[in-house]
C-alpha cells in the first residue's frame, strides 16, 4: 500500500522552522512583550510593505478583520452587503455578525463573483461589496471598484485565501478601500493558531482599526469609542514575520505543481480553472478542477490514500443557516453547479513531484475504467 497523500501537511512544513519557532517563543518570553511587541510592529511593516499597502494592522483572525472592516464602515443593521456563496462561510458570517443582511451574486467560471451581475443586485441599502478571491485567484476588482463608485459603495477585499495572488500586477490587499487576510494555519501564511490583518491604503480607517482592535482606547486611560479585544499575539506576529521570508518560494513551488497537472492531465474531460489573465497571478492556494463523475473521482482517491477534498460542498446560500434570506435551489445556478462538479486536489508547497505524478496516475486510471 502506497504512503497517503495529506491535502495540507502541516506537520511537515513547520518541522524545518522549529528553530525559529523556539527562538521566537525565547525572544518574547525573555522580554515579556506579548501584546503589542516589537515583532507585531515588525509584521506589521513588512506585510504592508508585501502588500504594496501603507497599513497593515494585526488582528485575532481574518473573520474579526473583516467585521472590524464593516463596523469602521458604519455597516450594521438594515445594510445590505454584497457577496458570493461560494466561499469559507466566515464571509457571510462576518456580515450577519454586523447585522447586515448578505446579497448573493452568482460567480463566473473562474470561480469568481460575476461583476456584470452586481449592479442588478444594488438598492438603496446596500453598502458594500465585498469580493472573495477564492483559491487565490482574484477577482475582476477594475470593474468592482467602478461599480461600486458609481453607486457609492465599499469595497472590501476578502483576501484570505489571497495572499501574494495578483491582479493588474498589483498585489491582493492593495485594490480596494480595505483588504482582509488570515493567518489561520491552514492557510498560505499560517501561524500558529489563530491570526489575521488588515490592509489598507487610507490613514483615516487604519487610525479605526488601530483603536477598535483594542477597545477604543486612544491611550491607556482614554477610550474614543467602544471597541473590543482584537489583537494578534507578538508570539503569532513573530511567526508570521519568519514565514514570510519563504512565502514567494511556496507560491513558486505551487506553481510548479499546477503546471505539472496541466501536463499530466491535460487530455481528460476535465475542466480547469481558467488561464490567468496577463499580469495576474494566482498563489495556488487551492487546486480546482471541475469534473461530471466528481463524487467517484473523490472516492477512488481516497481508497488510494490521496485527500482530495471539496471547496465546498453547500453554497452557503443553501446553508440551513441561511434559510431565514430566503434563497432557494436555482437562486444562483453557475454556483449551484460548481458545488456539484468542484474537486480539490493536493497542491501543497511540500508535495513531492513522485506524489504529483501519483495523483495523476491515479486520475488517469479512474478515467481509463
Ligand atoms: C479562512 C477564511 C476566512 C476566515 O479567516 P479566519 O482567520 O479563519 O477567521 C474568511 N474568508 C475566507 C475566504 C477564508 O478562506
Amino acid at each position: 500500500m502506497n504512503k497517503s497523500i495529506k491535502f495540507l501537511d502541516l506537520s511537515l512544513q513547520n518541522q524545518n522552522q522549529k528553530k525559529a519557532f523556539h527562538k521566537n517563543l525565547e525572544q518574547v518570553v525573555e522580554k515579556g512583550d506579548f501584546i503589542f511587541g516589537s515583532s507585531l510592529k515588525k509584521f506589521e511593516e513588512k506585510i504592508a510593505d508585501y502588500c504594496s499597502c501603507k497599513y497593515a494592522l494585526g488582528l485575532n483572525s481574518g473573520t474579526d478583520a473583516l467585521i472590524l472592516t464593516m463596523k469602521t464602515f458604519g455597516i450594521g443593521k438594515g445594510d445590505e452587503v454584497i457577496s458570493v456563496a461560494n466561499s469559507f462561510i466566515a464571509t457571510i458570517g462576518a456580515i450577519v455578525a454586523r447585522g447586515a443582511k448578505p446579497v448573493f451574486v452568482d460567480v463566473g467560471d473562474d470561480y469568481l463573483i460575476d461583476a456584470d451581475k452586481i449592479e442588478e443586485k444594488i438598492t438603496d441599502k446596500t453598502k458594500a461589496i465585498l469580493p472573495v478571491h477564492l483559491y487565490g485567484r482574484v477577482a475582476d476588482m477594475n470593474k468592482i471598484n467602478k461599480i461600486a463608485k458609481k453607486n457609492n459603495l465599499k469595497v472590501i477585499e476578502d483576501a484570505c485565501q489571497a495572499i501574494g495572488s495578483e491582479y493588474h500586477n498589483k498585489k491582493a490587499g492593495s485594490l480596494a478601500d480595505a483588504a482582509c487576510f488570515s493567518l489561520h494555519p491552514s492557510k498560505l501564511l499560517g501561524v500558529l493558531g489563530d491570526g489575521g490583518f488588515l490592509t489598507t491604503n487610507n490613514k483615516e480607517i487604519s487610525e479605526k482599526i488601530n483603536k477598535l482592535r483594542n477597545h477604543g482606547l486612544k491611550n491607556r486611560d482614554e477610550a474614543d469609542f467602544f471597541g473590543v479585544n482584537s489583537r494578534l499575539d507578538t508570539f503569532q506576529a513573530g511567526i508570521a514575520l519568519g514565514k514570510l521570508n519563504y512565502l514567494e518560494k511556496w507560491i513558486e513551488l505551487r506553481r510548479k505543481n499546477e503546471l505539472l497537472y496541466y501536463e499530466k492531465l491535460r487530455s481528460l474531460p476535465i475542466q480547469f480553472p481558467p488561464e490567468q489573465k496577463k499580469g495576474n497571478r494566482t498563489n495556488n492556494y487551492l487546486f480546482v478542477i471541475q469534473l461530471d463523475k466528481r463524487d467517484k473521482l473523490q472516492e477512488f482517491l481516497n481508497q488510494q490514500g490521496i485527500d482530495a477534498r471539496v471547496h465546498y460542498p453547500i453554497p452557503i446560500h443553501l446553508q440551513k443557516a441561511a434559510k431565514y434570506l430566503g434563497y432557494k435551489i436555482g437562486s444562483l445556478p453557475e454556483t449551484e453547479k460548481q458545488a456539484k462538479k468542484m474537486l480539490s486536489l493536493p497542491i501543497h508547497q511540500d508535495l513531492k513531484k513522485s506524489e504529483i505524478l501519483r495523483i495523476a496516475d491515479s486520475i488517469n486510471k479512474f478515467y481509463k475504467n
